[in-house]
């Protein structure tokens, strides 16, 4: 293990491996129409628009609507999707008998065009920086950063700490060797990954689509699935890690047990320890970033009994692999997105299964939930310059910013609680019409599979139809009744039943809202972080917090999202700030800084003011979302634009420079 210094990128690792190169496309009319039968047609008509520069590729064509109720294909019908097809088998077409000429450089104006297409004329001027910035059409990473220590301030002893090797901990060690900033990654287990490492249950998937759910700036792996299962996702971020460079800067085996700043030098001293709980010398670093995550700490009930079990016992996230489930009486208890994705595996092993529901989540229909990227998608990613780019950018039009409307409140909605307004209410309409489908008639399942909040008010569930067809066979019963207690023999219900069971599994999700536990960190004056937060963690754009100078968080207090977007687009925003940071330090030749309380607190009074505007501050319904103070401190309320906004530039006047 070496820190990254100022002569990091000297070592070559610099992701190259990572980018995408696009082949060129030779191939004869009838395969490439087949290709474009498998294209998401609103984005591969933006590039064809991008590559002819012909702007009868736009002219007239259908426009597409975005949104949960808009479906596939920006909710074209059989006649717009064919005329859209047409268009674009003309432009490819075109781009290979002429040579697969590369498409000139974006102007403005251009851009401005093509998105008019897609977006409202009034909310053009909002996005276009934004979205220059995000599809890095010139194939750059528009987003590393464009300074450098050797330039900035080449003799100041400048030394970063960064906590876990998950998905925000590589980012922002990825961004801090492009500027030359040392930096080391403290992890307490053996492997990058961080979530994907630890949660190897069956079934594990992400459920945010790939090709949004990946870096900016490593958009070159080829997702074999749309939504791909936990070993790929591992996979891709050791590959990231890998292709630059980062593993010989990671301390793995290594715990921060205890950080304390530094009021004489303004950063802070780490008390580690290794695998074995022996004390390690410690470390000091000028500023300390927290990768540490919201889900990694296994939430175990509290229910009566449970020690009594004879059988193996395990979490979600603990999965012990060493427990064959074959032909065992399994229990599960919790249907929130962790369990319903075992939940089907485990059925097919069990000889019984009895999935104990406390409240039921509401299943997003997502037909190809399961399935592998379509070959001509693929294909078309390969070949067509630009709609890797404008397929991401169409995921994050259509499925991100376009879901927000659906979870506000209306202040005046009539139509009782089980949902928030009249789009909360459509969703809901729809949603329900997808569970009588899936459910083929069976009242009592449809009755018990059915929530009463609002939608999206607790994560949803994806589903394919999987679910479902799980609790409607013989060998698995859906337990609705609630947990008596647990005893020897298995589970007793609240209505008096003894379920026996082998194994129970335990699907009760994190202590998500337990930010940075057990990690114990004293700032300025001696001041505990934990008791600062007594349970209600709180943070400026969930990153930085008064009297805990130097100290970022990555996916800190409301920076999660429920409905619209991906983390890790959340985490880039929080590490180009990071940067931002730094780089004012070392321009300003300070040490630290620390956030102005008043800062602080308005801003977080924005955030719990607007939160009751959504669906899930809103709805009384219990979720992992609010804390042990009702307060929601996961959910940003706002859209992934004004994220990117807010944390764009730091002001330095947010801040007191020590
Ligand atoms: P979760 O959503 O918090 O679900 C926990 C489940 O356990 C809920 O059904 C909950 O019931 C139940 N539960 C908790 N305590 C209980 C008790 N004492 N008695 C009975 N039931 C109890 O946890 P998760 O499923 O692990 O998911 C957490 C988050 O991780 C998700 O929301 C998602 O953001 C993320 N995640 C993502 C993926 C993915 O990308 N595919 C997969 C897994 C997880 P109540 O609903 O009544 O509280």
């Amino acid at each position: 293990m070496t820190e990254s210094g100022s002569n990091a990128s000297s070592t070559g690792s610099n992701g190259a491996a990572l980018k995408r190169a696009v082949l060129p496309l030779t191939a004869d009319d009838e395969f490439l129409a087949r290709q474009i039968e498998d294209a998401d047609l609103p984005a591969l008509l933006l590039a064809c628009a991008m590559l002819s520069r012909d702007p009868a590729v736009l002219d007239g064509a259908p426009r597409p609507v975005r949104g949960l109720l808009a479906g596939p294909n920006g909710g074209y019908d059989e006649t717009q999707i064919a005329d859209a097809r047409a268009r674009c088998f003309e432009a490819l077409k075109n781009y290979r008998d002429g040579g697969c000429v590369a498409p000139a450089r974006t102007t403005q104006p251009e851009l401005r065009e093509w998105l008019s297409f897609v977006i409202e004329e009034e909310r053009l001027d909002e996005f276009m920086p934004f979205l220059l910035d995000e599809l890095s059409l010139d194939g750059t990473d528009t987003r590393a950063p464009k300074w450098n220590k050797a330039e900035l301030a080449p003799d100041r002893d400048f030394k970063v700490a960064i906590i876990g090797a998950g998905m925000s901990g590589i980012c922002a060690a990825i961004r801090l060797q492009q500027a030359g900033i040392p930096f080391v990654i403290f992890e307490k287990s053996q492997s990058v990954g961080g979530t994907w490492h630890d949660n190897v249950y069956p079934g594990c998937r992400v459920d945010v689509s790939n090709h949004f759910y990946s870096y900016s700036f490593a958009q070159g792996f080829e997702w074999p699935f749309l939504f791909s299962p936990q070993p790929v996702l591992l996979d891709y971020f050791r590959r990231v890690a890998d292709g630059f460079g980062l593993k010989e800067h990671i301390r793995f085996g290594t715990e921060v047990k205890r950080a304390v700043f530094d009021e004489a030098t303004g950063g802070w001293t780490l008390e580690l320890t290794g695998e074995d709980g022996t004390a390690l010398e410690p470390f000091d670093a000028q500023l300390l970033v927290s990768g540490m995550g919201q889900l990694n700490r296994p939430n175990m009930p509290d229910i009566e009994g449970m020690d009594e079990f004879a059988g193996p016992t395990f979490h979600s996230a603990r999965w012990d692999k060493g427990v064959d489930l074959t032909g065992k009486r399994v229990a599960v208890i919790g249907t929130g997105a962790s369990a319903c994705q075992f939940i089907p595996i485990v059925a097919d092993q069990a000889s019984e299964l009895a999935v104990f529901q406390r409240t039921a989540p509401w299943l997003l229909p997502t037909e190809n939930y399961h399935e592998e990227v379509p070959s001509g998608l693929q294909w078309l990613y390969q070949h067509v310059p630009f709609y890797a780019e404008w397929y991401r950018f169409w995921l994050f039009w259509s499925t991100a910013e376009g879901l927000l409307e659906t979870v506000e409140v209306d202040p005046n909605w009539t139509g009782g609680p089980e949902s928030v307004g009249p789009l909360n209410n459509e969703v809901r309409g729809m949603l329900t019409e997808y569970l009588k489908a899936a459910t083929g008639g069976d009242a009592d399942l449809l009755e018990k599979m059915t929530p009463h909040y609002p939608p999206f008010s607790k994560r949803f569930v994806r589903d394919n139809g999987i679910l479902p067809r799980t609790f409607a066979r013989e060998d698995v019963s859906l337990e609705t009744a609630g947990i008596e207690r647990i005893n020897e023999k298995g589970i007793l219900t609240k209505d008096g039943r003894q379920i026996e069971a082998d194994v129970i599994i335990y699907g009760t999700g994190f202590t998500a809202s337990e930010f940075l536990m057990p990690l114990e960190v004293v700032g300025r004056d001696g001041r505990k972080l934990h008791d600062e937060w007594n349970g209600d963690a709180r943070a400026y754009l969930g990153i930085t917090l008064p009297h805990f100078p130097n100290l970022f968080l990555l996916y800190g207090p409301n920076t999660n999202i429920v409905v619209n977007g991906s983390i890790i687009f959340f985490t880039e925003c929080e590490v180009d700030y990071l940067l931002g940071s730094i780089e004012l330090l070392l321009r300003e030749g300070k040490n630290a800084m620390d956030c102005q309380k008043p800062v602080h607190d308005a801003y977080n009074e924005r955030i719990d003011s607007d939160n009751m505007k959504r669906a899930w501050g809103a709805a009384t319904v219990s979720t992992w979302y609010k804390n042990q103070h009702g307060r929601v401190s996961q959910n940003w309320p706002y859209g992934l634009l004004e994220y990117w906004k807010q944390t764009r530039e730091v002001e330095p006047g947010d801040y007191e420079l020590l």
